[in-house]
């Protein structure tokens, strides 16, 4: 048995990053992004106004003004500002030469026609000077980016109209039970229906994956073995639900082993989620398939995808996940009787901090939904006190 730690580690050292591909801007958000990205100009690329307003000299600022033309955002200035002259100029537009301030419109008056004089006029020059935010060659984005709406303004500027990304991995699912049924059909006698290939499926689709469902697989060897054969030959990794622990009808790790996946562990210490089982199959041309057999019991599945499966994607795809984790007390002491593994504890945040959602085990998949996020304690700590500040993993 391995500790979080460790199995974190073995996953992070078996990746091989996924090749690259280019999208449009418009299809890059969410994904990770595959190169360094350069601008190729300045920006500003021209000194401009950052004010609608008059540009004109800062030693002319106590004087009436003639008011020489109006300079738009988009056109070129025609005209250089001499003694007691002044551009009508917009937000945006190209300082003129000679002028080395902008005065707000905001703060002038008008004493006659094509006249101008101020009031108020402080230091600020109200430009924005070329090259202040981003110079040519900077590099703005780098390699591994997860792409946020914001990312994508910054692509734009740098004129990357196609984004180079790494490719979705394809992820086959599979979950496992003789008990269960299909969403739709009808429960009754001994079944149940089966969520988990649904949870999976949306899990690898929020972190930008192909979901491949290959149906409920039977507790038996032929049909294990005949799905995991399709789905290692279509897919880059494999993801089972079911059958990886004592059970006699756990037949997952085996039918991983017999079809050439070496199984580096087989159960970490973290409660729920301790039977998860990770194998990689040799490199081949320089590609490797990968398999995760994830614990049945939904909760279960779900934690071990988040703490697993989860960074190993976006690692496949260059990025270092961190998960989005605040620190709050607790509004309540939380005690448990055994301590020989770490536990991940479903929680919601109120206004004073963080306290328990009701949460029966890992079979109690409707106290997911009202959890915000899950805290963690540590193996050999056994109760963490009302007011303890505690880290906070967003769900
Ligand atoms: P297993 O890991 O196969 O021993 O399953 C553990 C528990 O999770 C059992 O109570 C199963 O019925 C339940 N379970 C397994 N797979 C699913 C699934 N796909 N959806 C919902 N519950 C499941
Ligand atoms: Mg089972």
């Amino acid at each position: 048995m391995v500790s979080y730690e460790e199995a974190l580690n073995i996953i992070i050292n078996s990746v091989i990053e996924l090749d690259k591909e280019k999208v449009s801007l418009r299809e890059s958000l969410g994904r990770i992004l595959a190169a360094d990205i350069v601008s190729d100009m300045d920006m500003p690329p021209f000194d401009k106004s950052a004010m609608d307003g008059y540009a004109c000299r800062q030693c002319d600022l106590q004087h009436i003004l003639s008011i020489i033309e109006t300079i738009q955002a988009g056109s070129l200035p025609e005209h250089k500002i001499l003694k007691d002259q002044c551009s009508k100029i917009m937000t945006g537009a190209m300082i003129p030469e000679g002028a080395d301030c902008v005065v707000m419109v905001e703060n002038s008056k008008k004493p006659g026609k094509d006249k101008v004089r101020f009031n108020n006029v402080n230091s600020n020059t109200n430009i924005c000077y070329k090259a202040e935010d981003i110079k040519k060659g900077d590099v703005l984005l780098s390699k591994g980016t997860y792409i946020k709406a914001q990312h994508i303004a910054v692509l734009a500027t740098a004129g990357c109209s196609k984004v180079p990304v790494a490719r979705k991995p394809k992820v086959g699912i599979i979950a496992t039970g003789d008990e269960l049924v299909e969403p739709q059909e009808k429960v009754s006698g001994s079944k149940i229906r089966n969520s988990n290939s649904y949870l999976l499926a949306a899990q690898v689709e929020t972190v930008k994956g192909i979901a491949n469902y290959y149906g409920i697989g039977r507790d038996n060897l032929k049909d294990l073995n005949d799905k995991v054969k399709k789905m290692k030959q279509e897919n880059d990794i494999v993801v089972f639900s079911g059958g990886v622990s004592m059970g006699d009808f756990d037949l997952v790790p085996k039918i991983l082993n017999d079809n050439n996946f070496k199984l580096l562990f087989e159960k970490i210490k973290i409660k729920p989620g301790k039977p998860v089982v990770f194998g990689i199959s040799d490199v081949d041309k320089g590609r490797r398939k990968y398999c995760f057999g994830l614990p049945g019991n939904p909760v279960s599945t779900f934690v071990s995808f988040e703490l697993f499966v989860k960074p190993f994607i976006y690692l496949l795809m260059g990025h270092k996940y961190k998960p989005k984790s605040i620190r709050l007390p607790l509004i309540e002491t939380i005690i448990r009787k055994k301590s020989e593994r770490m536990s991940f504890i479903p929680i919601t945040i109120t206004g004073e901090g963080v306290k328990r959602v009701e949460y029966h085990g890992s079979a109690h998949i409707s106290s997911l939904p009202l959890a915000d996020g899950l805290i963690s304690i540590p193996i050999g700590i056994s109760e963490i006190t009302e007011g303890t500040k505690v880290d906070v993993r967003q769900i």
